[in-house]
């Protein structure tokens, strides 16, 4: 393996260990999660003049006015979208640079995940494709409509902030399926919706800052 993946320094599989200690303190408790951040180098998502600060608990820039989430934000959706239960199929919406995809390979089945940023894409591709994760594609397309054509999910991780719930992700959700997701604009939440035998129930939760949901492919 080369060092870009093993990483030195502040890109070590120590600095990433220490990553994980920080987010068990932080109140992340689910160990498949902490083992798929563990196991996941997060520097080879982050281009190599900001790759030193890649396990700090920031977000930062990946091109293109986008951004990847601190990993406290990562590991918690995660958990959050996990329940401590198996994951079969899951639909991200919004790749970026293809890192929270990377880490869903670790607790879900099979990965689907969809980026509007033609360009974006690209760079995800080449860094996913470095990890050999086979379980995960990557598709350029509106989120907004998810992907009919591989649901239902029981989990969709939605990584740019709605001001609505988009109805057709909420018809690919499965039954007993969750969704996560940022809502709102100025000031944004976490929501987290379950698709029960009686229907839908929702939660509000944190309140966190994500890039918006746009519409349509660029
Ligand atoms: N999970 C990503 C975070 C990327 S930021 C990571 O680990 O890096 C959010 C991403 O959502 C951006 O790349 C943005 O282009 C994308 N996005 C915004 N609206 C979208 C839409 N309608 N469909 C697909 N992707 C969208």
């Amino acid at each position: 393996m080369s060092t870009r993946h093993t990483g030195i320094g502040m890109t070590s599989q120590r600095t990433r260990a220490r990553m994980v200690e920080r987010l068990r303190q932080l109140g992340i408790k689910d160990e498949v999660v902490l083992a798929a951040l563990n196991a996941i180098p997060r520097h080879i998502f982050i281009e190599e003049a900001l790759s030193s600060r890649a396990y700090e608990e920031i977000s930062l820039p990946i091109g293109f006015g986008q951004t990847i989430s601190n990993p406290y934000i990562v590991a918690r959706m995660s958990e959050l979208l996990r329940a401590g239960g198996e994951l079969h199929k899951v639909l991200e919406i919004g790749t970026g640079c293809g890192y929270q995809a990377a880490v869903l390979s670790r607790i879900a089945k099979e990965v689907y995940s969809v980026e509007r940023i033609a360009p974006l894409l690209a760079k995800a591709r080449v860094s996913l494709r470095e990890l050999r994760l086979p379980n995960v594609r990557l598709k350029h397309a509106d989120g907004c409509m998810g992907l009919p054509e591989a649901g239902p999910f029981d989990g969709i991780i939605m990584a740019a902030a709605a001001t609505h719930v988009p109805p057709e992700l909420l018809q690919q959700l499965a039954e007993g399926g969750r969704m996560i997701l940022p809502i709102g604009s100025a000031e944004q939440r976490l929501r987290l919706i379950e698709r029960t035998a009686d229907g839908l129930v929702e939660t509000d939760l944190e309140p966190v800052k994500f890039v918006p949901l746009m519409q349509g492919v660029s």
